[in-house]
């Protein structure tokens, strides 16, 4: 029997593992398929207080498990496959293994959104994909046209990040200005290897006949003129959907799935916490997502200790 599960190792999760280490809960700590979280696949993080040069996302993250490890954090790579929350301890299915637990943290975080596409779908990985920085530097793309779906934070981090091997960006977004931060929209717009192209969604991913990309088919939204652009690879960066499938009909969310915390970082079901990108549109930061693990832990440890009085 456990006395903290933590589901996520990104910084909400690694951090509620930090805590409630430092804590004697000896909490475990399920990975999920991305160790880490979508920290990982980040370059270089410029924007985590105590790291004035910037540091690598996978560093930064490597540092942080290490961290609540030595306080006795358990890390176990492993996907949780079900959960029954309707009676204590609750039961998580892991890998086909039952987990049993006093508390949960459910800090699952957010994966990358689609352009639901069907032609996308079919190229996944064939030209289309999700992480510059993870795919990049492969050969396919080298000294070749790319596209980077988007107008965000991640869309300029990866339209920048792809300069070093693409022979030309196309920036490709729906509206004509960017929803990025000042700084990263105008670092982006000034680098002469990316071409912006405004008011554009992308309608189809060229060619699914040839089982790689070989374009994209746009569309001016205002003007509804089509076009086709050709491009080795397609990245999409149009941001995330929370990772909370697992929760639905069981823990209150709205209705694009973010759970929504009833007081503090307490959901709906009394033991069950929440932390990070799975319950947080707005801020969306490593940062944030910190806080609101230390917040979570802190409040399981809270509970623990009233349960135990
Ligand atoms: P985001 O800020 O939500 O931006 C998503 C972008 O994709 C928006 O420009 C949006 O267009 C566009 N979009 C959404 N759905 C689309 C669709 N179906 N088709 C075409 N375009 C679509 O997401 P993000 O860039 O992933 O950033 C998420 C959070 O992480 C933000 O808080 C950001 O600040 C943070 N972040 C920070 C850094 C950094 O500071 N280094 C790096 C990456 C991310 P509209 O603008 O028209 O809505």
């Amino acid at each position: 029997m456990e006395k903290v599960v933590i589901i996520g190792s990104g910084c909400a999760g690694l951090t509620a593992a930090l805590y409630t280490a430092r804590a004697n809960l000896e909490p475990l700590v399920l990975t999920g398929i991305m160790p880490g979280g979508l920290l990982t696949t980040t370059s270089i993080v410029e924007n985590f207080p105590g790291f004035p040069e910037g540091i690598d996302g996978y560093e930064l993250m490597t540092r942080m498990q290490k961290q609540a490890e030595r306080f006795g954090a358990k890390v176990k790579f492993g996907t949780v496959e079900s959960v029954d929350l309707s009676k204590r301890p609750f039961t998580l299915v892991v890998d086909g293994d039952p987990v049993q637990t006093q508390t949960l943290i459910i800090a699952s975080g957010a994966g990358h959104r689609h352009l639901d596409l069907e032609s996308e779908a079919l190229l996944e990985k064939k030209g289309v994909t999700y992480c510059a920085t993870c795919d990049g530097a492969l050969p396919m793309f080298r000294n070749q046209p790319l596209v980077v779906v988007g107008g965000g934070d991640s869309a300029c981090e990866e339209a920048t990040y792809l300069t070093r091997f693409a022979s030309v960006v196309y920036l490709i977004h729906r509206r004509d200005t960017l929803r990025a931060s000042k700084i990263m929209a105008e670092r982006t717009l000034s680098n002469p290897k990316i071409k912006p192209v405004w008011d554009s969604v992308v309608t189809e991913v060229l060619d699914v006949k040839q089982d790689k990309v070989t374009g994209v088919k746009l569309k001016n939204v205002k003007t509804s003129k089509e076009s086709t652009l050709d491009c080795a690879g397609v990245f999409v960066a149009i941001g995330h959907v929370p990772n909370t499938q697992l929760f639905k009909g069981v823990i209150d969310m709205d209705e694009n799935g973010y759970i929504i915390p009833k007081q503090g970082s307490a959901t709906n079901v009394p033991g069950v916490f929440v932390a990070g990108d799975c319950s947080d549109h707005v801020y969306r930061q490593a940062v944030t997502a910190a806080g609101l693990g230390c917040a979570a832990a802190i409040d399981a440890e809270r509970y623990l200790a009233a349960m135990s009085q």
